[in-house]
């Protein structure tokens, strides 16, 4: 299943950094377990904002900020092109 803004997810950013933002399928929370959301790819910041009802929610308000081993393990390391 394919939502609209998933298209539209490289024009999507982190609305505290403005870093671009990365899909992350299971990111193990203390309150409700794993997750849909979007995480933040800027190591700094590290909010990963919640989807609800198949729409992201990028309210800085409303993400969560993730502990640095949680993101890492969430983040998908971007495509490198090394040979
Ligand atoms: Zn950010």
């Amino acid at each position: 299943m394919t939502s609209d803004w998933q298209a539209a997810l490289p024009l999507l950013k982190c609305p505290r950094c403005f870093a671009q933002l990365a899909t992350t399928s299971s990111v193990a929370t203390e309150t409700s377990g794993p997750v849909e959301g979007l995480i933040c790819a800027n190591a700094d910041c590290r909010l990963q904002y919640p989807i609800r009802d198949e729409i992201p929610v990028l309210v800085i308000e409303f993400a969560r900020e993730l502990p640095r081993e949680e993101w890492q393990a969430a983040s998908k390391p971007p495509s490198t092109n090394t040979p």
